[in-house]
C-alpha cells in the first residue's frame, strides 16, 4: 500500500458526507479561529445525543474549505488528519483502492508504514467508536 497526500489537492474534502468531531477537535478548533468553545458550537456544530459533527448539509463542501485549502489544517478534526488511514479502507484491499478513485495519492508514494497507518487507524476507531460497531 502506497499513499502520498498530493500538494494543492482538496479532493477529499469536497466528497459527500459528515466530518465527525472528538470533544478535543471542538476545543483545539475554537482555539485556532480564537473563539471560545460555546462560540464555535454555535457556529460550526451539530450535536446529537451520542455525535457531534461540523454543521454542513450533506450536499455541500465543508464550511472550512477555501481554495488554498484547508482554513482550519493546523488543527483539523481527527477524522480529517487520519484519512486515509481509517480501519475500514486498510482492512479491506478493495476498500482502498475504491478509496484511491476519490484520492490521487493513494498508490502513490513510499510504502505506507504499517504501525503509523495502525496507530492513525485506532486513533479514528476510538474517536468515533459508533462508526465501527
Ligand atoms: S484526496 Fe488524497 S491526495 Fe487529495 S488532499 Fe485528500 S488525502 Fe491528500
Ligand atoms: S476540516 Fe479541513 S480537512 Fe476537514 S473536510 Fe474541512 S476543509 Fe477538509
Amino acid at each position: 500500500m502506497r499513499f502520498e497526500c498530493q500538494p494543492g489537492c482538496t479532493k477529499c474534502c469536497e466528497q459527500q458526507g459528515f466530518v465527525y468531531l472528538t470533544e478535543a477537535d471542538i476545543v483545539r478548533l475554537a482555539d485556532h479561529l480564537n473563539l471560545t468553545t460555546p462560540d464555535f458550537e454555535a457556529r460550526y456544530v451539530f450535536r446529537t445525543k451520542n455525535q457531534r459533527r461540523l454543521r454542513v448539509p450533506r450536499h455541500a463542501n465543508c464550511e472550512f474549505l477555501e481554495s488554498g485549502g484547508c482554513r482550519v489544517h493546523l488543527a483539523k478534526p481527527t477524522q480529517c488528519r487520519t484519512f486515509p488511514y481509517w480501519p475500514e479502507l486498510l482492512d479491506s484491499r478493495q476498500a482502498w483502492h475504491k478509496a484511491g478513485k476519490g484520492c490521487p495519492g493513494i498508490g502513490k508514494g513510499e510504502l505506507i508504514q504499517i504501525e503509523l497507518a495502525n496507530r492513525a487507524a485506532e486513533e479514528m476507531r476510538t474517536a468515533h467508536p459508533f462508526l465501527y460497531r
